[in-house]
């Protein structure tokens, strides 16, 4: 019997999930999945390594996870692709051919074309196994840090170092942190949240100079204002990692990833691409999107690993669930935020409730949530939404994804039927999406007499 040859270039969030996806779809499929690294780390826990795992060794994901599916690992780079070969040459002389090759070569930091940035104790987010250790070293060592960039990753590196009794100082150039994903009064609980914990939060600004010798000694800001530290890290965002494709002659698509179509398919029907490298569509535009998560990747990965067989799942665009947690406080958001959907030209009607986790109120634990829902005047269609409250909001986020991708409307989501139980969720009374979806509903009624955006 014939078995397919699958090759996998990439061993984190998108290569593992293709690789297992491909095994469920295809039981006899010869899988292998080559990977640069030694040991691949949990990336969306890389910040945990710094103030609540404290080693490398805690977050790493197990090798044991391709042994089960029978995916045969190969460490080495991947330097070339010949397409009409169908040979992958590595850094080592060797070389895989394959029948179908999947791409989830990632994303690579963004480091700032600023003077200073090669100085050292001047780090970016990789993830290296290696280059954390060397930063877990130098944090022993220092007691200043400045870090650039106030989104989700730069916000959690932050808690982080202040567990480890650092000072900290969070430099973001827009007027608030996290706005990329959340409206402004979210941000502002965020930052009262980090001034709570003593971080220093400088917004508005940008860092245009690394100020030292040989070791950093300070920033720069625009404003001509330094601040002195001992070590920068930077958390600006990432950009994809394009070059085997882009030197195979691939089509790069508008934002830079990997060209894909809806089977995930690159502009070569045998060379698949999943995760940060691939280019992303947005659920709400269907224009080309930025985003990029773990949770994307693998659900692409899960869509490229079934259609490797035989085309049967297409992808419908990226909705973008986002989480964080600044110590206590959880905030997540999904889909368009007021000011996104606003942009694009959109009346809304907003739903707004403010509820507790537990009920009754005073049951052990029990913390005030703020719901935000985001729906379509027109259509009634939710768009987004934004939670802030107890870890319970984390997975709320997640229904409301749902709700989004059926295009739920304002009363499906006011007759929604939830489970409940006083130690682990709001009341039924007064569940969150259900109170903001009426709040939303009450507002309808005033929208449809009086035609106009309210909120
Ligand atoms: C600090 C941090 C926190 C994050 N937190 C979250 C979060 O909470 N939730 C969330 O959804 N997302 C989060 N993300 C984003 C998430 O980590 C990425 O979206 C995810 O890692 C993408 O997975 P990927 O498999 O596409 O790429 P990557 O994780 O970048 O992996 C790429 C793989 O390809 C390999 N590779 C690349 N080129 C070659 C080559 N030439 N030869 C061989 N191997 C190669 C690499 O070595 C690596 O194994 C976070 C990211 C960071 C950095």
């Amino acid at each position: 019997m014939h078995k397919s040859k699958i090759l996998i270039i990439g061993g984190s969030a998108a290569g593992i999930v293709t690789g297992i996806t491909a095994r469920r779809s295809d039981k006899n499929a010869e899988i292998t999945l080559l990977r640069k690294e030694e040991k691949v780390c949990v990336p969306c826990a890389i910040p945990y390594i710094f103030g609540t795992l404290c080693s490398t060794d805690k977050d790493i994901i197990p090798d044991a996870l391709l042994s089960k599916n029978d995916i045969k690992l190969v460490k080495g780079e991947a330097i070339s692709i010949d397409r009409k070969q169908k040979i992958v040459q590595l850094k080592s002389g060797e070389s895989l051919n394959y029948e179908k090759l999947v791409l989830a070569t990632g994303a690579l930091p963004i480091i700032p074309a600023i003077p200073g940035a090669n100085l050292n104790n001047v780090f970016s987010i990789k993830k290296d196994v290696d280059y954390i250790n060397k930063i877990l070293n130098v944090l022993k060592k220092v007691k200043n840090v400045v870090i650039i960039g106030g989104g989700f990753i730069g916000v959690e590196f932050a808690d982080e170092f202040k567990k480890k009794g650092l000072n900290v100082t969070i430099v973001e150039m827009l007027p608030h942190c996290l706005q990329l994903v959340f409206d402004s009064d979210f941000c502002i609980q965020a930052e009262k949240k980090l001034s709570e914990l003593a971080v220093n939060i400088v917004t508005n600004s940008k860092v245009v100079k690394i100020i030292g010798e040989q070791t950093v000694q300070g920033v720069e800001l625009s404003n001509g204002k330094q601040i002195s530290c001992d070590m920068v890290l930077m958390g600006i965002g990432v950009v994809p990692n394009v070059k085997l494709a882009r030197e195979a002659g691939l089509r790069i698509g508008q934002t830079g990833s990997v060209w894909i179509d809806q089977y995930l398919r690159t502009s070569d029907e045998n060379i698949f691409a999943a995760g940060d490298c691939a280019e992303k569509i947005s659920f709400f535009t269907n224009k080309p999107t930025k985003l990029k998560l773990a949770s994307i990747a693998t659900w692409e990965a899960r869509i490229a690993g079934s259609n490797l067989k035989k085309l049967e799942m297409n992808q419908k665009g990226v909705i973008g669930v986002f989480s964080t947690v600044i110590r206590d406080l959880t905030l997540c958001g999904v889909g368009l935020n007021e000011e996104q959907a606003t942009e694009l030209g959109l009346d809304l009607i907003i739903g707004n409730a403010i509820t507790m986790d537990r009920h009754p109120g005073c049951m052990p634990g029990a913390i005030e949530t703020k719901t935000k829902l985001i729906f379509d005047s027109e259509t009634k269609v939710l768009i987004g939404g934004e939670i802030s409250g107890g870890l319970t909001s984390g997975e709320i986020i997640n229904v409301l994804s749902v709700f989004i991708s059926t295009k739920a409307t304002i009363l499906d989501l006011v007759t929604f039927q939830m489970g409940t139980h006083p130690a682990l969720t709001a009341s039924p009374i007064a569940y969150p999406i259900v109170k903001a979806a009426e709040d939303a509903l009450n507002k309808q009624a005033t929208y449809s007499q009086q035609k106009k955006k309210i909120v």
